[in-house]
Order: structure tokens, then C-alpha cells, then sequence
């Protein structure tokens, strides 16, 4: 298929912005959207972000914060539609300091919202997060699960779904909120992959043990599941990504706005992941068990049925020694 053409400049192809796009899941996404034809800016203070995630030419330095010049941006470049990743995403640390998270997360994405309505682009699409529904009542989560988040990182992430539900409703801001399971793999080839500081998600933590032969902890064994052990819903980043060209070109064709879970349906429970990395790297996870970490709920799988009706989308790389493997050869890269 070819990209879509800009709906206001039909000589050219659509331009996306993509905020944060030095971050995990969005270089993957900057990716996906250069393959796929369209004309791509990345906004990012490299805060925590690489710039070596990003193409020089396409990468605006700059804080989504500072609304007058993300206006001049917007306007000057023509975009048609955004993508906002820039954001905080530790739950522990918004735990330590919920200040930051309401501020960079919430009021940031405030501030960017304004400029984009003065410079009149009104298609988003939102990176969300399961921490929005908390403990969930029912499993697999469908979207009609109430918000209930357990920490100020997941409150801050239901703070901007309010104000886009507003802005859709009173100032016909479009926008596709996908809120992402457990994003993990890695795209190798193009050298992009997981690479937070602190590291605090499961797969990176176990190859680096393997890498080390220091210890990973795993946070509890007796939870009510089948191995006692927790239980995610492992998403490739880079199927994650394509749920964003999918989420953009339903607001580039005209599309109402919605909100989707983002996960492959099936859940791996830590010792499952553990198993994984074994059979893929041939090697043993040195590991210990430790106390459950606080505010884990023991199953949090997706059910996405919503996101593949809608717009078309699947998981193609749900295989979870696949997801490992990819995640192992980006991580003997990048050492
Ligand atoms: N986990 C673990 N040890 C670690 C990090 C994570 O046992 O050092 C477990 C965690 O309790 C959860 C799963 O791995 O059950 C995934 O955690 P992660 O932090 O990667 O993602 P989250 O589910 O918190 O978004």
C-alpha cells in the first residue's frame, strides 16, 4: 500500500510528527512510518531519549513544552497528524516524585495539545498504557474496563485521555489513544531496540544477568497463577508500531476518534519469559526470587479484539522466542 497522501496538500505525501521519537517505542514507530513512505519529524529533548535513534535531518531538539515553538514547527512543516510519545515511564520513580510525572506528562502533553490547535492540527494519536485500568476486574481487559490506575504515572496517562475526550467533543480534536500492554523486542536489523537507565522491564533485566552473571530478581512465585509467578501480555515493539500507522491513517482517512488495547491476547508468566530466554540464548538465567513488588497485579492480559475489528491490525510477531530472540541480538549489539 502506499503512504497516505497529505489530506490538505495532495502533491505530497502526509507529514507525522512524532514527539519522544528518540524513546523505545517511538524510534520504532519513526521507523515503520520512514518504510512506509511518509515524510517523518521526531521532536525530542533527549531527556532520555538517543539521538542515535533518530535520522540527524529528521530530529527537531526541543521540549513539547514550549508551545510557541512547537506551533512554528507545526505550522512550518505542514503536519497532518501527531504522534505523542514524549513522556515520563517509570512507575517507581512517579511514585517517588508524582510532581514530575503530572507536569512533564500531563501538562506537557497540556501544552502541546494548545499548539496544536493554534496551528490548527487536530489528529493525535495518544500513547496510553494499561497501568490506566490498575487491578482490573476482568482478564483479558477489554476497554470498557473502568480507570482505576494505582500510581500517578497510570493517573497521569488517564489525565490526557480526559482532556482528549473533551477536546473531541468541544473542539473536534481527533485522536486514537492506544494503551500498550507489556512493549518488549526489539528491531536489530535497524539497530533500534530497549535501552532505558534506569532498566527496570523484565526481558532486558534477564539478558543482562545472562550477560553478566549478576542475578535478576523476580518479584514474587506465589501468586495465584499456574507457576506462581506473574503473568503480562508480551507486545514486539515493532507490532506496536504498526498499530500506530494503523491509528494514524484512520485519523488521516477521516476517522472518529477511539481508544484501543494494544497486546496479542496471550499471556507468559515471568518463568515462562525465563524459559524463553533459555531456549533462545542456550544459556542459564542466573536469577533469585524476591518479595512481590508492590502494586503488580498477577494477570494483565489485553483483549484487542476492539483494535483488530476496527482497523485491521494483528500481532505478527507474537512468538514469544521471537520477541527474545530479537530482544538478545539488539541487546549483543548494543554492548
Ligand atoms: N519483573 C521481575 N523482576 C524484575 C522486573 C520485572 O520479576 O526485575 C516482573 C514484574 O513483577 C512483572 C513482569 O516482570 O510481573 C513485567 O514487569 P515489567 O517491569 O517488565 O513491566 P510492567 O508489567 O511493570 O509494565
Amino acid at each position: 500500500m502506499p503512504p497516505f497522501r497529505c489530506p490538505l496538500h495532495s502533491e505530497c505525501v502526509a507529514t507525522i510528527l512524532v514527539t519522544g521519537g528518540a524513546g523505545y517505542i517511538g524510534s520504532h514507530t519513526r521507523y515503520f512510518l520512514e518504510k512506509r513512505g511518509y515524510s517523518v519529524l521526531v521532536v525530542d529533548n533527549l531527556s532520555r531519549g538517543y539521538k542515535e535513534a533518530v535520522p540527524a535531518e529528521q530530529l527537531r531538539v526541543l521540549d513539547t513544552r514550549d508551545g510557541g515553538r512547537m506551533e512554528q514547527l507545526l505550522r512550518d512543516e505542514r503536519v497532518d497528524a501527531v504522534i505523542h510519545f514524549a513522556a515520563y515511564i517509570s512507575v517507581g520513580e512517579s511514585t517517588q516524585a508524582p510532581e514530575l510525572y503530572f507536569e512533564n506528562n500531563a501538562s506537557g502533553s497540556l501544552s502541546l495539545f494548545e499548539a496544536m490547535l493554534r496551528a490548527g492540527v487536530k489528529r493525535l494519536v495518544f500513547s496510553s498504557t494499561a497501568a490506566v485500568y490498575g487491578i482490573p476486574q476482568t482478564v483479558p481487559i477489554t476497554e470498557n474496563e473502568p480507570y482505576a490506575p494505582i500510581n500517578p504515572y497510570g493517573e497521569s496517562k488517564v489525565m490526557v485521555e480526559k482532556m482528549l475526550e473533551w477536546l473531541d467533543r468541544y473542539r473536534e480534536f481527533r485522536s486514537i489513544r492506544l494503551r500498550y500492554f507489556n512493549a518488549c523486542g526489539a528491531e536489530p536489523e535497524a539497530g533500534l531496540g530497549e535501552r532505558h537507565d534506569p532498566e527496570t522491564h523484565l526481558i532486558p533485566l534477564i539478558l543482562r544477568a545472562i550477560q553478566t552473571g549478576e542475578p535478576v530478581t523476580f518479584f514474587g512465585n506465589d501468586y495465584p497463577t499456574p507457576d506462581g509467578t506473574c503473568i503480562r501480555d508480551y507486545i514486539h515493539v515493532s507490532d506496536l508500531a504498526e498499530a500506530h500507522i494503523h491509528a494514524v491513517e484512520h485519523l488521516l482517512r477521516g476517522g472518529q476518534s477511539e481508544v484501543f488495547n494494544v497486546g496479542t491476547g496471550t499471556g507468559h508468566s515471568v518463568k515462562e519469559v525465563m524459559e524463553a530466554v533459555e531456549r533462545v540464548t542456550g544459556k542459564k538465567v542466573p536469577h533469585e526470587i524476591g518479595p512481590r513488588r508492590e502494586g503488580d497485579p498477577p494477570v494483565l492480559v489485553a483483549d484487542s479484539q476492539k483494535l483488530q475489528a476496527a482497523l485491521g491490525w494483528r500481532p505478527a510477531r507474537a512468538d514469544l522466542d521471537r520477541i527474545v530472540s530479537d530482544a538478545w541480538q539488539f541487546a549483543q549489539r548494543a554492548r
